[in-house]
């Protein structure tokens, strides 16, 4: 972090020379099957910049989807992690354990929502972690059933591919996924029949309809929701719809899971999305934001649940890895000391006026939502035509990227742009971002 100044340079056309040379042996030594979105090849980054191999360094919109929240190789992160690699790097946690895990589960405990006695345990990735969630959830109520919901994202793992609505490029030909697992209808307001006030009158409803009729509040053992939706096109439900659905779920022994491996760990404003909802989990599952970039997850519950699995039922070699608990210890200790859930806050305050100056002015901004420092427009194509915009969306991205912005879309429809910057980045460094969006958004309007 020290030595990456704070903003952006470019040298080059992006990708430069060095990245497309990069690119090729990338082509010969990398499957297809793993994307790239943008091909430059970094070599260095720092708070809120990538430095590329060509010396060009770009502003960072995007955090590695939401991981670097502290800042890429923040300070404290780097400092634990440089410690723990030097004492040691693995012993395996089931087989001779370490305080590091102990902390790390501790913080969980504290910091998710509710005061109740809680427990976790440790994993490598999200859909790992949303998959011990499901195993937990069924072993507990002896029920198999589990629901999750239109535009939902879990992970690409055979049990979280069911769980994902997504077909392309999540799903499709990767069949057969796992059984038992049934999609429900979201509480999504901008695309919701009537608007979204109808939205918030009826999609509690609709989706106790569907799950009773189709299968069976008995059958049910857990019904898995991200309170902001991620991958799905940052969809924040209606107000209430998250607190009905985990009320439900409490009044017919259902197990609520709140996956919050994307919206977890100060990134929309609160150390935990369901908290703005005044929803406590049963069971959460945490990942992304949590390490500071190392691969670390969590499943935190109630300790009864929790305690529920018999010794040995829960685990992995590597989840838990020390290296990665001192990163997520450095994470969460930078996160605490300066207030990053604060800081989400005020690069919503920051974003959201520039967003809405931008819709004045391009009626292809359908919508405008998401929380603290988890936004995102939707593009239409234009006032009155909500058709999905993904056209312009993905020209949007082309322009900024060239422009040495780093940034993502997302969204079933492929039509939503969205801003998950480091809470590292100073309010210049955002601020010139935003300056590099909107002309790459005038620009790709043309
Ligand atoms: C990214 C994501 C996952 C999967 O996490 P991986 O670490 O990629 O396996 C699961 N759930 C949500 C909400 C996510 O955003």
């Amino acid at each position: 972090m020290t030595n990456v100044t704070q903003q952006r340079v470019l040298h080059t056309e992006i990708p430069g020379p060095r990245s497309l040379e990069l690119q090729q042996r990338k082509v010969a030594a990398v499957s297809a099957g793993v994307g790239t979105g943008l091909p430059v090849y970094v070599e260095r980054a720092g708070g809120g910049i990538l430095v590329d191999v060509d010396g060009n360094q770009l502003i960072d919109f995007g955090s590695g989807i939401a991981v670097t929240t502290v800042g890429n190789a923040a300070p404290r992160v780097v400092e634990r992690v440089q410690q723990q690699v030097a004492d040691f790097t693995h012993t395996c946690f089931m087989v001779t354990p370490y305080e590091e895990y102990l902390d790390v589960c501790d913080a969980l405990n504290e910091l998710t929502p509710g005061d109740h006695e809680k427990r976790s345990a440790l994993f490598n990735s999200g859909a790992e972690a949303v998959e011990n969630a499901v195993k937990v959830a069924r072993h507990v109520t002896g029920r198999q059933a589990v629901v999750a919901f239109d535009h939902g994202y879990h992970g690409r793992t055979n049990l979280t591919m069911a769980l994902t609505a997504k077909n392309m490029p999540y799903k499709h030909k990767f069949g057969p996924f796992a059984g038992e697992v049934y999609r429900a209808p979201m509480s999504y307001p901008f695309r919701w029949p009537g608007g979204p006030a109808d939205c918030a009158k009826e999609s509690f409803d609709v989706f106790v309809q569907q799950v009773h009729t189709q299968v069976g509040e008995e059958n049910l053992a857990a019904v898995i929701l991200e309170p902001i939706q991620g991958e799905g096109g940052f969809i924040v439900p209606a107000p209430g719809f998250v607190r009905q659905v985990a009320d439900w779920c409490r009044e017919h022994g259902i197990l609520f899971i709140a996956d919050e491996v994307q919206t977890g760990f100060c990134r929309t404003g609160d150390w935990f999305a369901s908290e703005h909802e005044g929803v406590v989990p049963d069971l959460i599952t945490t990942a992304k934001g949590m390490a500071g970039g190392l691969p670390l997850a969590g499943v935190t519950g109630r300790a009864d649940i929790m305690d529920a699995i018999h010794g040995g039922g829960l685990g992995g070699t590597y989840g838990g890895n020390p290296v990665a608990c001192a990163a997520a210890l450095g994470a969460i200790e930078t996160m605490r000391s300066e207030n990053l859930c604060g800081r989400a806050r005020e690069v919503e305050a920051l974003f959201l006026p520039r967003l809405r100056a931008l819709a004045e002015r391009f009626p292809q901004i359908g919508d405008i939502r998401g929380r603290g420092a988890m936004l995102a427009i939707e593009l239409v194509r234009g006032a009155g035509d909500l058709t999905p915009n993904a056209e312009l969306t993905a020209a949007v991205n082309r322009e900024c990227h060239a422009q040495g912005l780093v940034t993502l879309t997302c969204g079933t429809y492929g039509n939503v742009f969205r801003f998950l910057p480091p809470l590292a980045s100073s309010d210049e460094l955002l601020s010139e971002g935003l300056d590099v969006f909107e002309a790459a958004f005038a620009k790709a309007v043309g």
